[in-house]
């Protein structure tokens, strides 16, 4: 996935917890756009050290427009995440039928046009305004059916024994 608008002191931990999801929820991994920002990146892959995901991609200062235009030419689909978009139930069907590898974009303050126009999809996760991090969370779980909330990964040093009450860690076999 891509985020973008990235500003880096204000948005750290709403762009850790986009990272977050991506990574938890199914998604190959998190292309910060246009700017650096090594706290979210070493945030990131600390968690993937522990909670597996080594193959998870986690890249920053990467440029957005360069980006977008070469997974397309690549055969990659665009799917842009905006209230202003076209319904989630009245495509993403559609999307997950496609087998392509796909390219879901969130922004932070206002996304420029460009990306509505670039986008195969512009995809409304209901047409309130909310936030990126759950816009993804919905997004993924719609597309992968809900399967994604298993996700263990093979990688991972350690594991959660699921418990009624407390926490119970272990070291995974
Ligand atoms: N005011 C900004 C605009 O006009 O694009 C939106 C800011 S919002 C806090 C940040 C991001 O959350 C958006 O760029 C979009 O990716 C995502 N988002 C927020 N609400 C959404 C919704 N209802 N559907 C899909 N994405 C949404």
């Amino acid at each position: 996935m891509l985020r973008l608008g990235h500003r880096p002191g204000r948005d750290r931990r709403v762009t850790t917890h986009v990272g977050l999801v991506a990574r938890a929820f199914g998604a190959s991994g998190i292309v910060i756009a246009d700017v650096s920002d090594v706290s979210v990146v070493s945030r990131l892959k600390r968690v993937c050290e522990i909670w597996g995901g080594r193959d998870f991609l986690v890249v920053d200062g990467v440029n957005s427009l360069e980006y977008v235009t070469n997974w397309k030419k690549l055969g990659g689909v665009v799917v842009h995440l905006t209230m202003y978009g076209i319904h989630i139930d009245s495509v993403v069907d559609e999307i997950r039928s496609l087998e392509r590898d796909i390219l879901i974009v969130v922004g932070a303050t206002k996304v420029p046009k460009v990306y509505y126009e670039l986008a195969d999809y512009n995809v409304a996760i209901g047409h309130q305004p909310h936030s990126e991090v759950a816009a993804l969370a919905v997004f993924l779980d719609r597309l992968y059916l809900g399967r994604e909330l298993r996700l263990i990964y093979s990688d991972a040093k350690l594991c959660i024994e699921p418990s009624p009450r407390g926490k119970k860690v272990v070291m995974c076999e």
